[in-house]
């Protein structure tokens, strides 16, 4: 192999690397703790990540498919609960995200 042919070879390991890299940072799920004691059910959430947030038949706030791909939606969701009663988490990790 001659040194051009090695230096695309390591280039094209690099690009991977990139990609894959990524892809792992797409992929990582917060889980969705929502405190239905203090939820008052404004549904603000379900309007910022319609997603992961729907309310159930008694008004209060729900997560249904948590853990979910993690993304800002969530964090606006959380940050802008009137109630203070969301909490995300990394899923893996149970590392906290936002808490109230
Ligand atoms: S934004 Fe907060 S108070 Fe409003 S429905 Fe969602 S969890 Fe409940």
């Amino acid at each position: 192999m001659t040194t051009e042919q090695t230096e695309q070879t390591e280039q094209t390991e690099q690009t991977e690397q990139t990609e894959q890299t990524g892809q792992t940072e797409q992929t990582e799920h917060w889980t969705i703790e929502i405190d239905s004691a203090v939820c008052v059910g404004s549904g603000l959430c379900a309007g910022s990540a319609a997603r992961a947030f729907t309310l159930d038949t008694a008004g209060r706030a729900t997560a249904p498919e948590s853990p979910v791909p993690a993304g800002s939606d969530l964090l606006e969701a959380a940050e802008n609960c009137p109630a203070a009663a969301i909490t995300l988490r990394t899923a893996e990790e149970g590392k906290e995200i936002f808490a109230p």
